[in-house]
C-alpha cells in the first residue's frame, strides 16, 4: 500500500530533501511551493515528484490546494508543516509587517495545513503530521524574536495536538533542526557562519538536508506509532531538550 504524503515547502532545501525521501521511501508525494517556479520545475524534471503551488499563510489557499493534491494524488495520510521564512531584524527594529509574514506562514500556517486534512485522518484512523520547528524555537535567538515565538508555537501546537489525535491514530510529532546547509543558512554571511556559528556546533559541521529528512522517513513510518507529541532535536549537539 503506497500512502500520500504532502510536504510544504518541499521543492528547495530540507522540504526537497524530505520531498525526495519519502518518495524513495515508496510514498506517493505532493511538494508545495510559494513562488518560486523556476525552482519548483527543476525539482519536478529532475525527482518526477507533483508540484503545487498556494501560499500555506492563507487558510483559503490551503484549502483548495489540498483539494487539489487530494483529487490528483490520494488522500493524504502524512503532512509535513516544513515551509518557513524568516524575517530577521532586532526587536528594536522589527516591524509589524517582519513579525506579522513569520507568524502567519511559520505558526498559522500549521493551522491553515493541518486543520483541512484533520477531518479525514481521523475518519480513516491513521495520520502523521510531522511539524518542522527549530532549535531556534527551544533556545531563542537574538535578531529573530518573530521566528522563535513562531517557532517555539509550532511545539505547543505538536504537543496539544498530538493529544487530540492519538486516539484517532493521528501521530504529531516535531523536528527541530539545527543550522543546516540550505539557502535559509547559506545567506548568512560567511564569516558570521565560520567564525561565530560552526564553532558553536560540536559535530563541526552544518547538517544536510537530508539528515532532517531521514527522522521525517522514520515518524512517518508504522514503526512511529508509539511516538507522539515528541521533539527530535537534530543540531549536531548543539542543544538538548
Ligand atoms: P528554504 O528557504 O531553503 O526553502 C523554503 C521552502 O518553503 C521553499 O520551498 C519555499 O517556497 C517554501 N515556502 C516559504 N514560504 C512559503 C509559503 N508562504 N507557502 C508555501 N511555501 C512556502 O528553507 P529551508 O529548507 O532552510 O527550511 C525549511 C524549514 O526548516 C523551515 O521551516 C525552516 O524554518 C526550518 N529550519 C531550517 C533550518 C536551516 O538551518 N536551514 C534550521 C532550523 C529550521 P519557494 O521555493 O516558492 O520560495
Amino acid at each position: 500500500m503506497s500512502r500520500t504524503a504532502l510536504v510544504t515547502g518541499g521543492t528547495r532545501g530540507i522540504g526537497a530533501a524530505i520531498s525526495t525521501a519519502l518518495r524513495d521511501a515508496g510514498y506517493k508525494v505532493a511538494a508545495n511551493y510559494a513562488g518560486n517556479d523556476e525552482a519548483a520545475d527543476a525539482f519536478k524534471a529532475q525527482t518526477g515528484i507533483a508540484v503545487f503551488k498556494w501560499d500555506v499563510s492563507s487558510y483559503e489557499a490551503c484549502a483548495e490546494g489540498i483539494a487539489r493534491v487530494e483529487a490528483d494524488v490520494g488522500p493524504i495520510e502524512v503532512l509535513v508543516n516544513n515551509a518557513g521564512i524568516t524575517r530577521d531584524a532586532m526587536f528594536h527594529k522589527m516591524t509589524p509587517q517582519q513579525w506579522g509574514e513569520v507568524i502567519n506562514t511559520n505558526l498559522t500556517g500549521l493551522f491553515n495545513m493541518t486543520h483541512p486534512v484533520w477531518t479525514g485522518m481521523r475518519d480513516r484512523s491513521f495520520g502523521r503530521i510531522i511539524n518542522i520547528s527549530s532549535i531556534n524555537g527551544q533556545k531563542g535567538q537574538m535578531g529573530q524574536v518573530n521566528y522563535s515565538a513562531a517557532k517555539a508555537g509550532d511545539l505547543g501546537f505538536t504537543k496539544a495536538l498530538a493529544q487530540e489525535g492519538a486516539a484517532k491514530g493521528i501521530t504529531v510529532n516535531a523536528i527541530c533542526p539545527g543550522y543546516i546547509g540550505t539557502e535559509m543558512v547559506r545567506a548568512v554571511p560567511e564569516k558570521v557562519l565560520n567564525e561565530r556559528i560552526i564553532p558553536q556546533i560540536p559535530v563541526g559541521r552544518l547538517g544536510e538536508p537530508e539528515e532532517i529528512a531521514r527522522c521525517v522517513v522514520f515518524l512517518a513510518s508504522d514503526d512511529a506509532g508509539f511516538i507522539t507529541g515528541s521533539t527530535i532535536s537534530a543540531n549536531g549537539g548543539q542543544f538538548f531538550v
